[in-house]
């Protein structure tokens, strides 16, 4: 099962500046983690932001909540994301709530849900 797409709302908003990636493979941007983001293609020039890190995971502190917080344990401080686990999850709730499905339990109640915890913690 491949869980790679052709297009990535939150690499686009990497490369742009607007945050680096946390351990739930969210992006953390100023803003925190629980958004939302999109992306316009255009030949209009504009002005780059500057890129304010270095590394992937530079805003992630790696505290493990979004783990604990995860009711399928897909996220681990060691092993990262099981993206499968996540899915099946998330064709349980399919399944119980159709035509709604979803979780995102690991973007609240963590301290990059609405800003980077880097220092604050
Ligand atoms: S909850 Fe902690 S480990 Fe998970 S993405 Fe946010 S900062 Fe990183
Ligand atoms: S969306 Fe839900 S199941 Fe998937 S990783 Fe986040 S908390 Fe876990």
């Amino acid at each position: 099962m491949s869980f790679t797409s052709n297009w990535s709302e939150r690499h686009v908003g990497f490369v742009c500046g607007l945050g680096s990636f946390g351990l739930s493979r969210g992006l953390i941007t100023q803003k925190g983690i629980a958004g939302r983001i999109g992306s316009i293609v255009t030949e209009l020039y504009l002005s780059p932001d500057e890129r304010k890190y270095k590394d992937i995971y530079e805003y992630c502190i790696m505290c493990g909540k979004c783990a604990e917080n995860c009711p399928s344990r897909a996220i681990s401080v060691e092993r990262g994301k099981d993206h499968i686990a996540c899915a099946r999850f998330l064709d349980e709730t399919s399944e119980k709530y159709n035509p709604r499905y979803g979780c995102g339990k690991c973007q609240v109640e963590v301290p990059c849900e609405f800003k980077i915890p880097r220092g604050s913690y």
